[in-house]
């Protein structure tokens, strides 16, 4: 409950942009109340980023036991607790849950646990759990409601097994085989997920290509390595249907011209997430919408309706837990009577699958579409001698560099991508140049030595490669 129904800001939604938004704006001196309908943490902590990375770190660890032998290690007899890696993964998210309630309580932000609709100017309805309804004013708004998946018009998607994320989450056993229906990131790891943990993964992508809004190269590479590893992935196919068939469930699927039905026991749909602007009553203000259906937003977070911003996903746009903390920082800084704007041009973006890959900037296709003089410089991980000392994994770092020797983007596949592509996202934010990444002294042996190397060959030349 607020301890006054008048507050600086107010902000719609705990997620990473609401819950980073409301303790900026309280260390700002500002009186922020925070309305959460849910648990605090959004769908990142609660259905997304964390439960997912949780399963996919044991999924990791899995991986070694099983390929340790290479390294010498014979693991003769291992077997999976599903019950205690699901138990794992909730006392993950529940520690994190707790502690940013401590943390916003510490930071004196008001909690208010309910629903909120916007009423009138500056002001909202929260629906209490307990079914009361009380009206808070804000000087300021802040919408971050985040989004949820979408369903596809696909006949058959409403049928017992067929899934979305926060289910694939929760299943109570590993399922046999699984189809998921949308190569992009979720799906993507998801189906490297429980390739690891032994169910047979079958991938349908709509698109020439799985990760498009990836890198070309490294998209395809990531495509064979999938495959290397068993999982189907079937890229220009199209999900016609979905049944219960004699044995469970099946999908047909028409793929380069011809159907075919696959019996599958779970069916996960992994192609989307739309914006949460339901039952927020936008229209009380005239809030106007993108084409993507998000809330429109200036450079500086604020919609076309004075004192109201939004951020994160709910702008459909760079649905990123850290591209919403990032707007929530521009929000509040605009708040407090700053004019800062906010840039995408050096958002990290990661794929957890095994292997990793993680892009900033732009692709090359994309330097080729806006007509830039560029140069796509790559290095190869198997020259990397720390990779060597890890089993030689597959991977490559490629750097596009404009004219000036500026970073353009950075596309990095292989072990610690996520890790790794910080140095490169810092060089396009800081305006670092190639040349003094190669002349950066990288410790040895280390990935990160990739990263120099690549940096090297745009001006000098390999030394590793021949
Ligand atoms: P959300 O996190 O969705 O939070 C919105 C909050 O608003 C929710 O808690 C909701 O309950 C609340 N709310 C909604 N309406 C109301 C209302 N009317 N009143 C009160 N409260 C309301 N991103 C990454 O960067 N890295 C990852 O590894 C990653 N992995 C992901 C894996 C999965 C399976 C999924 C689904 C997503 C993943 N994401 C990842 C995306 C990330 O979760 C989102 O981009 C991020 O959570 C968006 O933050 P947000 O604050 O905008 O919204």
């Amino acid at each position: 409950m607020p301890l006054t129904n008048s507050c600086d800001v107010l902000i719609i939604g705990g997620g990473p942009g609401g819950y980073q938004g409301a303790i900026r704006a309280a260390q700002a001196g500002l009186r922020t109340a925070l309305v959460e309908k849910n648990k605090l943490g959004g769908t990142c902590l609660q259905e997304g980023c964390i439960p997912t990375k949780s399963l996919i770190h044991v999924a990791g660890v899995l991986n070694t036991v099983k390929y340790g032998e290479e390294s010498g290690i014979k693991v003769e007899q291992y077997s999976l607790d599903w019950d205690k890696i699901q138990q794992n993964k909730n006392q993950v998210v529940d520690r994190l849950t707790k502690g940013l309630g401590q943390l916003i309580s510490a930071n004196k932000v008001d909690l208010v646990e309910g629903e909120a609709r916007l009423i009138e100017d500056k002001k909202v309805v929260v629906k209490t759990h307990g079914g009361e309804n009380i009206t808070l004013r804000g000087e300021n708004i802040i919408i971050a409601t985040g989004s949820h998946a979408v369903k596809p018009p696909i006949p058959g998607v409403d049928l017992p097994g067929v899934i979305d994320s926060r289910e694939a989450l929760e299943l109570p056993t590993i399922p046999k085989s699984m189809l998921i229906i949308g190569g992009g990131i979720i799906g993507m790891e998801f189906a490297s997920l429980y390739n690891a943990l032994g169910c047979d993964v079958t991938v349908v992508e709509l698109l020439p290509r799985i990760l498009s809004g990836m890198d070309r190269e490294i998209s395809r590479r990531m495509e064979s390595e999938q495959k290397r590893r068993g999982i189907k992935i079937l890229t220009g196919g199209k999900v016609l249907g979905l049944n219960e068939g004699c044995k469970g469930l099946e999908a047909c699927i028409e793929h380069r011209g011809k159907e075919k039905t696959i019996p599958v026991e779970k069916i996960l749909l992994a192609v989307g997430r739309s914006p949460n602007i339901e039952n927020i009553e936008l229209e009380t203000l005239g809030i106007k919408l993108t084409e993507n259906n998000g809330i429109s937003v200036s450079e500086y977070m604020g919609t076309n309706a004075a004192g109201v911003y939004a951020i994160g996903d709910v702008t459909g746009d760079h649905l990123l837990a850290h591209v919403a903390s990032a707007e929530a920082s521009v929000a509040v800084d605009n708040i407090i009577g700053g004019k800062r704007k906010m840039s995408y041009r050096a958002v990290p973006s990661v794929v957890y699958t095994f292997p990793e890959t993680a892009t900033v900037g732009i692709t090359e296709e994309q330097a080729k579409e806006m007509g830039l003089e560029y140069k796509s410089t790559k290095f190869m991980m198997a020259a990397n001698s720390r990779a060597a000392v890890m089993g030689g994994p597959q991977g490559m770092v490629k750097i596009i560099t404009g004219q000036e020797d500026n970073i353009l983007g950075a596309h990095i596949l292989g072990p610690q991508a996520a890790e790794l592509i910080h140095e490169l996202t810092l060089a396009i934010n800081a305006s670092v140049g190639a040349q003094e990444i190669a002349h950066t002294i990288h410790a040895h042996p280390t990935l990160s030595e990739a990263i120099m190397e690549t940096a090297q060959g745009v001006n000098q030349g390999f030394i590793h490669i021949i």
